[in-house]
């Protein structure tokens, strides 16, 4: 895949503006406000970057004009269908996600910023969408874009639901290429076992230790403190 253009960078930029005002929604009443423009003005940006990675002139609304440093850009209707016509176009349904945020952000730009329960939701949506459409079109992941790891797990624990952070676990887990076991701590299959081990549901390092009895790999806390794993140790009192 080709490298990122400058858009890219601008894109990041508001994403990152997005996701504070988002994780601060509570604490202020426009935060919301802030986090629909920024992710709306991010998700733009992401989409003129899949067209500029296929050609760089696939951004500008008029192909048949003298292209200049100013010619307009495509909007969000006419980089859906481009990305369409190229054979890269998005699923209905995000799609409609991509629409419901820009009827919000419509609102806020043109109008005035009704405070709604659902705006959260909403933006909440969009990033589920950028977990998917990022690797599939930019080959990035939403994680590497995310300065902090505490900050990216607040993203998810706010964002998706239990059943969508489940699948972006088992994701993110399996495209490690790693062996992926059982995590003790939250029973998900998500549990890496490429040199630490790191479960991406939990998103933390768990700690895993080998039983000296058995050598089966046993979570630490459970440990007998002759380090033994619990059927061991039964095994061993009755001898
Ligand atoms: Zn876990
Ligand atoms: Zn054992």
């Amino acid at each position: 895949m080709d490298s990122p253009t400058p858009i890219f960078e601008n894109a990041v930029d508001s994403l990152t503006q997005g996701i504070a005002s988002y994780l601060i929604r509570d604490e202020s009443e426009t935060a919301i406000k802030h986090a629909i423009l920024t992710v709306y003005h991010s998700i733009e940006l992401f989409l003129k970057e899949g067209l500029a990675r296929i050609h760089p002139i696939l951004i500008y609304r008029n192909l048949d004009k003298r292209i200049t440093d100013d010619s307009p850009t495509v909007g969000l209707e006419e980089a859906l269908i481009r990305l369409d016509n190229l054979g890269r176009g998005l699923s209905a349904a995000e799609v409609a996600t991509l629409r419901e945020l820009r009827i919000r952000r419509n609102r806020i730009e043109h109008h005035r910023f009704d405070p709604a329960k659902d705006h959260a939701v909403v933006v909440g949506q969009a990033f589920h969408f950028l977990l998917g459409f990022l690797p599939a079109h930019l080959d990035v992941e939403l994680r590497a874009l995310v300065d902090e790891e505490d900050q990216y797990r607040d993203l998810l624990e706010a964002a998706l639901s239990f059943e969508q952070r489940r699948e972006v676990a088992e994701r993110e887990a399996t495209a490690t290429g790693s062996l992926v076991i059982g995590c003790p701590v939250c029973g998900e299959n998500t549990l890496c076992l490429e040199g630490l081990y790191h479960c991406y549901f939990c998103n933390d390092d768990i700690d895993m230790t080998e039983c000296d009895g058995c050598d089966t790999l046993c979570y630490r806390p459970e440990i007998s403190r002759r380090g033994l794993c619990e059927s061991c140790a039964a095994k061993n009192a009755l001898t």
